[in-house]
């Protein structure tokens, strides 16, 4: 059997491999895509500018470490989604590609170098991501109120939306995030709570679904939003048992996308789901009382988030209007 491993050549100098405890687990071969996920290769003079960009400002983008298909898409319409706190994980979920291991200090000048990019890129809307910091006594809760703290004072008029991990044991945490008051609160719960083990192991459905509660009871005026990947070997009924979940603790807006394996060491897709479920799956969300719904094989949880965000925001002011 092969035990192939995937080394990070981005760094140019060093090379290190990217997911150490992955390394000896046997090959998941990687099933052949259909059709209907095939996206075109990045060649847009806009996305060399994006690209260049994060570079100058020395900012990790979560588009480049997940190998996200949409990239090509979404950097030519200068919509790159910062992955702040570094690029190495502590969490080593079997789905994805981000760099696990022990990450670098936090770096100080991050704040205002996200906020120069964000006023560069002349963004309406923009979606802050990280890496799980379970080795901060915070999880980060600080550098993410700063991050948004420095894009109010340079993009008074930008929207923030951000994707923020579950601060499993990290008392407090979750309020410094929300006292600084982003836009959108983001929290994804991935999967349905049967594959938690095997696919999120090291987190907890219960600390997820309670986060993204706790948010509304905070700040009622925060949307909250949640997405899942499908594909995993999920089944309706489980699906809709999230959806329902996710109601009761009032989340406005689900992202639903197909799962794709990043490498031989990742978890299988269990099957590709058709355009048409999802649209079955959207319709079935709308039904249970979403604001807003976005599920297509090419979902990602920040794909179209800037006119999705708008979407958001009228259908919050018709149903305020409709209840008076
Ligand atoms: S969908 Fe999100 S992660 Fe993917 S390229 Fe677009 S902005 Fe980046």
């Amino acid at each position: 059997m092969s035990t192939r491993v995937e080394i990070d050549h981005r760094k140019g100098g060093t090379s290190r491999i990217r997911h150490p405890e992955k390394a000896h687990r046997p090959d998941n071969p990687i099933a052949r895509k259909p059709d209907w996920i095939r996206v075109k290769a990045p060649n847009h003079p806009t996305y060399h500018e994006t690209r260049a960009l994060m570079r100058d400002n020395k900012l990790v983008t979560v588009c480049e470490e997940a190998a996200c298909p949409n990239i090509g898409e979404c950097w030519s319409q200068r919509h790159a989604t910062m992955m702040i706190m570094g690029e190495v994980c502590t969490r080593a979920c079997a789905f994805c590609n981000v760099s696990t291991g022990l990450p670098n200090p936090l770096d100080e000048g991050e704040p205002e170098r996200v906020a120069e990019a964000v006023a560069k890129l002349g963004l309406r809307h923009v979606v802050i991501t990280s890496v799980d910091r379970d080795d901060l006594n915070d999880g980060g809760a600080l550098h993410f109120a700063r991050v948004i703290q420095a894009i109010r004072a340079t993009s008074p008029t930008t929207t923030i939306e951000i994707l923020t991990p579950d601060f499993l044991r990290k008392d407090k945490a979750l309020e410094v995030v929300v006292q600084a008051r982003p836009d959108v609160f983001n929290h994804n719960l991935e999967t349905v709570p049967r594959l938690y083990p095997t696919i999120r192991p090291g987190a907890r459905y219960y600390q997820s679904m309670r986060l993204l509660d706790r948010v509304k009871q905070l700040d009622p005026s925060i949307f909250t939003k949640s997405g899942l990947m499908l594909g995993l070997g999920e089944e309706k009924m489980e699906l809709a048992q999230v959806m329902d979940d996710l109601r009761i603790a009032d989340v406005d807006f689900i992202t639903m996308g197909q799962y794709l394996q990043p490498t031989v060491k990742h978890a299988s897709v269990a099957r590709f789901v058709t355009p048409e479920e999802f649209e079955d799956y959207g319709t079935m969300a709308r039904v249970k009382g979403f604001l807003q719904v976005s599920a297509s094989p090419l979902t990602r949880s920040s794909y179209h988030a800037d006119t999705d965000f708008a979407q958001l925001r009228e259908a919050r002011n018709k149903r305020l209007k409709e209840a008076l």
